[in-house]
């Protein structure tokens, strides 16, 4: 089995796998550390990664990023209809009740879901990391923002599934980054006096905070807190329309009416914004960005802070609210951590830092790559493949959940009918028994407690419970029912099991013992001994995520795009070889292999490989069929192979003869 960790982030991902030496964040097919998130559906196949970051800008339409943001959405959430969609220039759409994509692929008008899209990515991601480990990936840790709720995780494994893999969990960045911290000390406190580590994580799109505890072998999740508005495109934004603004008055053209001049200006912005990280003034310049003018312009340092004022007014409150849930002041805090591209901010550095007066802001961590380490380790730990040093990690979960239900006819009237079961902070996992009293058949339904502390419109509707074959005890006394819930460690709820308590009288045998003392006057005699008998109870549980049933047949719809997509790979990959084969032949020919070619023999293949060159260049030649190519591999070198062996084994003679003087 395989040791896999994914960070997977709105901008790009990073995958971690674990080695008997250590941990290591892989490199992509073009050998980048972080792979693009996004997708382009295109005429002959899908690009996915590196692929489709190169076809952004001539196939925007058809292009889709955000994945992490869309996932598990609606396409009616102003979050989506109206946040989301500024970053995205593919067609936003209803798909089966939650948000997808509608796409010209292959020539026809087609529609993905979200889930489908982060699949299509992880996918890619696998494959990935497949390539590098040599062998087939399915174990896996996924990371997403402590913010997500049921319906966003859920539909998270729901994409692993589809795309083949087996989540093994998922963690919340922040507790993943303090895992990757806490695991590499040595020198961590005794468990009285913990140390107290404030972790920040600033990516493209979202700012997420944690405030841990540390001590020897375990770390505790003490709260978190976040900005989900909060990240590299918002200031991208910013200059965006500061740039847009200024170029209307200076040439006259209005770059928000045209998506590819936004696109263009976008990169710019976020290249100049970079470069103000590190230096005081820069400028910014695009070729004929609209109408053939090339525009420029430049920004100092403080303008640029000038234009994110209002972003950098949030810098401090999930700081402090993060704080205060965990019930500690600024100066109980040993360390602040960063990481996350954002957080290279000057800035954003200068506010996180005046709200911890006094204290270093820490790097001590990769920026980039803290998460997917941490996740990484997280799936190394709950693998059998490698022995991991212990480390206990408790997380906690950011919203209150409760549940719900009915009133039993026959109860008191002042009987509650719900209960807040996993208050917010309550550790992941969790499991909470309930306990009723029911005559009949009954529902429970689970959801979130605070709905307006959701994500934009998110359903607080978790999932439900029926109760099925529920009657009165022998008694005709309603019947104790215990309900068991688990939070698990995914930070998705289910329903474990229900079943019925009955207290039944133990028949003791007449007793023999003379020497018991008589219940003295007055005193109660002793209660008759009873034994509880479990009963279970069937049930059937719903969920958000999707059917097993859908789960199937979107895996194989994406099984089979999957393939699709390494035909045409395969395909084009043969005909580069044939092209190859041809000219590398054809200067042999010439070059080392010319002693070794009959004139006669030597005709037959030149003319050989002309035939397939021109066949190459010809239309049929341009896109054809995998086995055409492999066809006329296989001819050419059935000419040239001869000649070719002829001078490998001449090449060897020598080589040979010399090694067996040596062995003498
Ligand atoms: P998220 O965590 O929101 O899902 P992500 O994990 O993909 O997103 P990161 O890789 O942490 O995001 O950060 C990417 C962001 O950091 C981009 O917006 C990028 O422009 C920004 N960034 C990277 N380096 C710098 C820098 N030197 N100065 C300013 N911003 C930077
Ligand atoms: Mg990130």
């Amino acid at each position: 089995a395989s040791v896999v960790g994914i960070d997977f982030g709105n901008l790009s991902s990073k995958i971690g796998v674990a080695r008997a030496r250590g941990i290591d964040i892989i490199v992509n097919e073009v050998s980048n550390r972080a792979t693009p998130s996004l997708i382009s559906f295109g005429q002959k196949q899908r690009a996915i990664g590196e692929s489709a970051k190169t076809l952004e800008t001539s196939n925007f339409r058809n292009t889709i990023g955000s994945l992490k943001r869309l996932v598990g959405r609606q396409l009616s959430d102003p979050e989506i209809s109206e946040i989301e969609k500024k970053f995205i220039n593919a067609t936003l759409l209803d798909v089966n009740g939650s948000v997808g994509v509608q796409v010209n692929f292959k020539g026809e008008q087609r529609q993905f879901s979200a889930v489908q899209l982060v699949a299509m990515y992880l996918g890619k991601l696998k494959d990935t990391a497949a390539k590098e480990l040599k062998q087939n990936v399915s174990d896996v840790v996924i990371s997403v923002p402590s913010w997500f709720t049921e319906v966003q995780r859920r539909a998270v494994l729901d994409s692993a599934a589809v795309a083949g893999l087996n989540p093994l969990r998922l963690i919340n960045d922040t507790t993943a980054i303090a895992l990757g911290y806490g695991i590499t000390k040595s020198d961590l406190p005794e468990p009285e006096n913990p140390r107290h580590v404030v972790f920040v994580d600033i990516g493209h799109s979202n700012y997420t905070v944690a405030v841990v505890a540390f001590s020897k072998g375990q770390l505790t999740v003490k709260s978190t807190a976040s900005d989900r508005h909060f990240g590299g495109r918002d200031l991208d934004y910013a200059l965006l329309t500061h740039f847009a603004e200024e170029f209307k008055g200076k040439y006259k053209i209005d770059v928000l009416s045209s998506p590819k001049a936004i696109f263009r200006l976008s990169t710019q912005c976020e290249r100049l914004k970079k470069v103000l990280s590190a230096n005081a003034e820069s400028t910014i310049t695009i070729e004929s960005i609209m109408n053939d003018i090339d525009a420029s312009s430049k920004l100092s340092r403080d303008a640029f802070e000038g234009l994110i004022a209002p972003l950098l007014e949030r810098v401090a409150a999930p700081l402090r609210e993060a704080l205060s849930e965990a019930g500690l002041t600024p100066e109980q805090i040993d360390t602040v951590e960063l990481v996350g591209g954002t957080t290279r901010v000057p800035a954003i550095k200068a506010r996180i830092g005046a709200v911890f007066p006094g204290k270093p802001l820490m790097t001590t961590l990769n920026a980039d790559e803290a998460v997917a380490r941490g996740a990484t380790f997280a799936c190394a730990m709950l693998s059998p493949v490698f022995r991991v040093r212990e480390f206990a990690f408790h997380d906690v979960t950011s919203y209150p959940i409760q549940l719900q239900w009915e009133r039993a006819a026959e109860d008191s009237p002042d009987e509650d009918t719900q209960l807040v079961v996993f208050p917010r902070n309550n550790t992941l996992p969790s499991t909470k028994l309930l306990t009723f009293a029911r005559s009949a058949p009954f529902e429970i339904e689970a959801q979130y407690a605070n709905p307006s502390a959701l994500p934009g419109k998110i359903n607080p509707w978790i999932g439900k419970l029926s109760a099925k074959n529920v009657t009165s005890d022998a008694d005709g006394n309603p019947s104790t029912i215990k309900v068991k819930t688990r939070l698990n460690s995914n930070g998705v709820l289910s329903f474990e099991a229900v079943y019925a308590v009955e207290e039944l009288p133990i028949e003791e045998e007449p007793s023999m013992d003379i020497d018991a003392p008589a219940p003295a006057e007055g005193e109660a005699p002793l209660p008759k001994k009873k034994k509880a008998v479990k009963k279970d109870i069937q049930f059937v549980a719903g969920y958000t995520g999707l059917d097993t049933s859908i789960l199937n047949s979107l895996r194989e719809v994406e099984a089979e795009m999957f393939s699709a997509d390494k035909l045409v790979m395969d395909t084009e990959e043969r005909k580069n070889a044939l092209e190859e084969y041809v000219y590398d032949m054809r200067s042999k020919l010439e070059d080392r292999y010319a002693a070794y070619a009959q004139p006669a023999e030597k005709q037959t293949l030149l003319a050989a490989l002309q035939q397939a060159e021109d066949w190459l260049y010809s239309e049929e030649g341009e896109d054809a069929l995998k086995s055409a190519y492999v066809e006329r591999i296989e001819a050419v070198h059935k000419l040239g192979d001869p000649i070719s062996n002829r001078y490998k084994e001449a090449e060897e003679r020598p080589r040979a003869s010399s090694q067996l003087r040596e062995t003498i």
